[in-house]
């Protein structure tokens, strides 16, 4: 038995990445009494390392801002692609759009940080415990049931509201068949550590998108502490996972196809083991019910070539909080009450999956779609920045949304 727990909470947060500790924090900080579980022993590897600016607005809520410069990560100042041809953008620099601290960001090493969080979310009052899964959940009837496994045995316990956080293993959502993936998206990836590639002299350093001479693959190349920098392939799964060699050698393989990214570890050495995911996009049909809510990647994954997974985690962590403490408040954990906000949410989601659709469409330039319409560089800045959730966010597509067509045709 887990004897330390509960039998009964108001909310049950399942999964510590940067979603669940978001709604533990705020949840518990609320008064609330808050469970977060995960099942892995903290610190722990995930990937997901280049930030938003945006995200600086839920981390100062978090009151955690103190503790990111503390950590001393890599400050992120904007944004780079380079073409298959080798041909470098004008990087978007934010804070050349907008000044504020805001604007910067950071390169995380996510052990670091996740870790930072979940002791957060502690320190906020919820009770928080690693190295135990969560084995079932129940939403139907009055109460939520959630059982929970861990070395000291099984416990079963209720609560108010029940949070899916628990990433791409969408527990809730693919227990309720509520996932339904984007077949244009079904993509892989390899990465691996760099130590003593090129970064900034100054410290601020870009997140680098390169695309391999075919176009079939693109490296991100993201610099952070200790001299280290992160770097990846991204393909279609067809083409990157199936009939080819070790992960090791196709990562190799795609390398040779980027001049870009050669040129950058000239001098460096591969360190640590290479990884490789499916990761396919993928969005949910319902993201609340009486009782329940998903955020973060369990309520939709997106393609991580504008790094937008781990502000969209925070961003839906803090508007679900807010509805189930709204709603603890008034006694009403409908659907219609936790899940109020998902309608503005996945409308920023639309603006971030038409850039992504963009970027995958052959003939299709952003540079050139740029010197035809310079008045929406900042525009496009902004959305790089993650200022998805605003009325004009999407103005650039009036222009943009015909172009793709012609290109997509
Ligand atoms: C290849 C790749 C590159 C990426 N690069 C970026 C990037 O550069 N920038 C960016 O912002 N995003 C990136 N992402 C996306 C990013 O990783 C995610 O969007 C982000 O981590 C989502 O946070 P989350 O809190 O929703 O889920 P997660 O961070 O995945 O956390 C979910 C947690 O739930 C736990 N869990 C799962 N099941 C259970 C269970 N049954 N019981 C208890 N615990 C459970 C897991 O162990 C995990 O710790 C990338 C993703 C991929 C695949």
């Amino acid at each position: 038995m887990c004897t330390a727990l509960d039998e009964q909470y108001d909310c049950v947060v399942i999964g510590a990445g940067p979603a669940g500790c978001t709604t533990a924090s705020l949840v518990a900080r609320a008064g609330y009494s808050t469970l977060l579980v995960e099942r892995e022993k903290f610190p722990r590897f995930h990937i997901g390392e280049s930030l938003m600016p945006e995200v600086y607005w839920t981390l100062e809520r978090l009151g955690v801002l103190p503790k990111m410069r503390e950590l001393g990560f890599v400050r992120k100042v904007g944004v780079q692609f380079v073409t298959h041809k080798g041909k470098e953008s004008q990087p978007f620099f934010f804070q050349q759009h907008d000044p504020r601290e805001s604007s910067t960001t950071w390169h995380v090493e996510r052990s670091t940080f996740d870790q930072m969080l979940f002791e957060n979310a502690a320190e906020h009052g919820a009770t928080c415990v690693d190295q135990t899964r969560v084995t079932d959940v129940s939403v139907g009837g009055e109460q939520r049931s959630i059982t929970l496994q861990n070395s000291a045995g099984i416990q079963t316990m209720r609560a108010k509201v029940v949070v899916d956080a628990t990433g791409q293993s969408a527990m809730l959502a693919n227990r309720l068949g509520l996932r339904e993936d984007n077949k244009r998206l079904r993509k892989a990836s390899i990465w691996t550590y760099y130590k003593g590639a090129k970064r900034a002299d100054d410290g601020d350093n870009m997140t680098v998108i390169l695309h391999t001479n075919e176009r079939k693959s693109w490296f991100w190349y993201i610099p952070m502490r200790d001299d280290i920098v992160s770097i990846g392939v991204v393909g279609d799964n067809e083409y990157l996972l199936k009939d080819r060699g070790t992960p090791e050698q196709t990562f190799h393989e795609e390398l040779a196809k980027c001049g870009g990214v050669q040129e950058r570890i000239a001098n460096a050495t591969q360190t640590g083991k290479y990884h490789a995911v499916k990761e396919f996009s993928y969005m949910t049909k319902q993201h609340a019910g009486d009782g329940w809510v998903l955020i973060g990647d369990a309520f939709g994954f997106i393609d991580p070539v504008y790094s937008s997974g781990v502000y969209l985690a925070l961003r839906s962590g803090e508007l679900a909080a807010d509805a189930i403490t709204d709603g603890l408040a008034k006694g009403d954990l409908s659907a219609a009450q936790l899940g109020g906000w998902t309608d503005e949410f996945k409308q920023g989601i639309v603006w971030i999956r038409k850039l992504v659709h963009a970027f995958y469409t052959d003939q299709f330039s952003f540079g050139a779609f740029l010197k035809m319409h310079p008045e929406y560089v900042g525009n496009l800045t902004d959305l790089l920045i993650g200022r998805v959730f605003t009325d004009c966010a999407g103005k650039i597509f009036d222009d943009m949304d015909p172009v793709l067509e012609k290109a997509s045709l």
